[in-house]
C-alpha cells in the first residue's frame, strides 16, 4: 500500500498491504531515474531469428554464482516458517501499542543476533495506541440476531449503544449522491462487492474496494449519518470479518465505523428491501496516548561501500485478530531469512544489506516515516518490501516507470528460474519504503501469488497454517538474490 495524497486529508493514508496492480497502484510514483548504470557484464545473445528491437542480455557470472550458492543454502529448509510459528505461537497478533508487538520485536532482535547479523538494534518509534474494546452488532428489528462484525482501526467508539435505522448503498461513491436528509441520524451500510481475483491480470481489486473502508466513515458523516458499516474487503468469506484502518477527513465529524462480514452485509441488504431495518451497534474503541515501539534493524555490512545501503524488510506490526502471519509476519521472516541465506552462502556484497522490520505500518506508518527521518540522507541503492502475503513466489514488482531500471533488472530474471516462473513487472513498491521511493530510491515489492491473500487479510483467518513453508523459503531465497544483486552490481 502506498501513501496516497487525498485532498483535504492531512493524515497518512495507510491502506494495508496491497499486492495487486490495483487502479491506485497505477498512480505514477515520482521515482528518480536509477543512478547506477546497467550491469557491465551484459552480453548480447546471438539469436537466429531477427529481433530488431529486443536486445537480449544475460546476467553476469557473479550473479549466477551467487544464485547457486543462495539457492543451495535455502534448499530443503523450513526455517522461515518454523520461526514464524514460534513467534506467532508465543506472542500472537501484534497491534501497535501492544506488549505482544514489543515482545515480538525483541524476539526478532535476539534471533538476528544469534544469526550473526551485524549492528542489530531497535530504533525507537512512537506509535498510535488504538484499542478496540468490546464491540457488538445486532439486528434490533424486524428480527433480533447477532451479526458478525469488527470495528475498523482508528475508529471512535459509540459511547453506549447506538440503535439506528440502516440504509444501504452499493458503493462508497453512492453516498455523496444520497438526498441530504436520506442518511441523517441513520447508519449507512456500504455493501460494496469486491470482485474475485483475476488470474489473467493479477488484479485483486483491492485498490478500488478498500476506499469503502478508508473513506466510508467521513463520506457517511457528511450526510449526517451516525455510524457506518462496511462490507468486509474480501471476495471470499466464511463469515470472516476483515478490519483495517480508516481515514477521518479533517473537519468532518468522526463517526464509529465497523466492517461486517459479506454474509451480514447481504443479510442486511436483503432484509432492508422488505422494510425498515434497525441495528444496535456498540463499540468501545478508543485512542490512547502514543506508545513506544521501534524498528528492528540488522545488517550485513558491505565490503567495499558499506555506507551504501539496500533495505529489505516487511512490517512487524499486525491487526489484533488472527496471528498476523500473512500480514506481515511472513514478510519479516522472509527478510530475516534472506539475510541469513546470504551469510550461509558465504557472500559479502559490495554494499550493505540492511534488514528493517518496520513497526506500525497498519495504522500510522510511523515506522516507515521514522526510518526515513533517521536514514533518508544515507545513500540507498535499493529497497525491497515483502507485504503481500506469502503465496508461491512469482517475482517482484518495481515501483515507478523507470524504463532503464526495469530493463536492467530484467536481465537478472532468468537466474530466478529455479524458484519457479519469476518475473519483474512494473507496478508498486511498499508502504514502509514509500518515503524512500518518493526520494528516488529504486523500490520493489516482493510479489508472491496473491490469489488468496485477501481471503485472509486483516481477519481472524490470518494464521500460520495457511502458509506453505516452501513458499517462505522460496520467497526468502528470491529476496536474498535480488538484494545481493542490488548490493553487488556496478
Ligand atoms: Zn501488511
Amino acid at each position: 500500500m502506498n501513501l496516497r495524497a487525498i485532498a483535504g486529508i492531512s493524515v497518512v493514508a495507510v491502506l494495508g498491504c496491497k499486492p495487486s496492480p490495483a487502479p491506485e497502484a497505477a498512480t505514477p510514483i515520482d521515482a528518480q531515474p536509477e543512478p547506477a548504470p546497467a550491469p557491465v557484464a551484459e552480453v548480447a545473445v546471438e539469436s537466429p531469428a531477427p529481433a530488431p528491437v529486443v536486445r537480449a542480455n544475460v546476467p553476469p557470472k557473479w550473479a549466477g554464482d551467487a544464485a547457486k550458492k543462495i539457492f543451495a543454502a535455502a534448499k530443503g529448509k523450513t526455517r522461515g516458517w518454523d520461526r514464524l510459528a514460534k513467534m506467532t505461537d508465543l506472542y500472537g497478533h501484534r497491534l501497535s501499542g501492544s506488549q505482544a508487538l514489543e515482545d515480538s520485536i525483541g524476539w526478532t532482535l535476539d534471533t538476528m543476533r544469534a544469526d550473526g547479523q551485524e549492528n542489530v538494534r531497535k530504533e525507537k518509534v512512537m506509535v498510535p495506541h488504538w484499542v478496540r474494546g468490546k464491540e457488538r452488532l445486532q439486528m434490533a428489528s424486524p428480527a433480533r440476531r447477532d451479526l458478525t462484525m469488527i470495528g475498523l482501526g482508528m475508529s471512535v467508539g459509540t459511547r453506549g449503544t447506538l440503535t439506528r435505522e440502516v440504509i444501504v448503498v452499493d458503493h462508497v461513491d453512492a453516498i455523496a449522491k444520497l438526498d441530504d436528509t436520506a442518511a441523517k441520524g441513520k447508519i449507512i451500510l456500504i455493501n460494496q462487492v469486491m470482485p474475485p481475483y483475476d488470474p489473467a491480470t493479477g488484479d485483486s481489486h483491492y485498490g478500488d474496494t478498500v476506499r469503502s473502508r478508508t473513506r466510508g466513515a467521513s463520506e457517511a458523516a457528511k450526510k449526517g449519518a451516525d455510524a457506518v458499516l462496511v462490507r468486509s474487503v474480501t471476495a471470499h468469506s466464511l463469515d470472516t470479518p476483515h478490519t483495517g484502518t480508516l481515514i477521518y477527513e479533517e473537519g468532518v465529524r468522526k463517526i464509529p465505523a465497523a466492517a461486517v462480514t459479506v454474509e451480514a452485509a447481504e443479510f442486511l441488504s436483503r432484509t432492508s428491501k422488505r422494510g425498515p431495518v434497525k441495528v444496535s451497534l456498540k463499540m468501545g474503541a478508543k485512542l490512547l496516548p502514543d506508545a513506544e515501539s521501534g524498528n528492528a534493524i540488522a545488517e550485513i555490512v558491505g565490503r567495499e561501500k558499506p555506507e551504501e545501503v539496500v533495505v529489505i524488510g516487511g512490517h512487524i506490526d499486525s491487526w489484533d485478530v488472527g496471528d498476523g502471519s500473512s500480514d506481515d509476519g511472513a514478510g519479516c521472516m522472509a527478510a530475516m531469512e534472506a539475510a541469513l541465506l546470504i551469510r550461509e552462502a558465504g557472500l559479502q556484497p559490495r554494499r550493505t544489506i540492511r534488514v528493517v522490520l518496520f513497526t506500525n505500518e497498519e495504522n500510522g506508518l510511523r515506522g516507515g516515516l521514522a526510518y526515513f527521518d533517521a536514514h533518508g540522507n544515507e545513500p540507498h541503492v535499493g529497497a525491497i518490501e515483502s507485504d503481500s502475503g506469502m503465496g508461491a513466489p512469482t517475482g517482484f514488482s518495481l515501483a515507478g516507470d523507470d524504463a532503464d531500471a526495469f530493463a536492467a533488472l530484467q536481465v537478472y530474471q532468468p537466474l530466478f528460474s529455479d524458484l519457479g516462473e519469476l518475473s519483474v513487472i512494473k507496478g508498486w513498491g511498499g508502504a514502509d519504503i514509500s518515503p524512500l521511493t518518493k526520494n528516488g530510491v529504486l523500490s520493489m515489492a516482493l510479489r508472491p501469488d496473491a490469489s488468496h491473500y485477501f481471503d485472509l487479510h486483516h481477519s481472524p483467518a490470518d494464521t500460520i497454517e495457511k502458509i506453505d513453508p516452501a513458499h517462505i523459503q522460496g520467497n526468502a531465497a528470491a529476496m536474498a538474490l535480488m538484494a545481493y544483486i542490488l548490493a553487488e552490481r556496478e
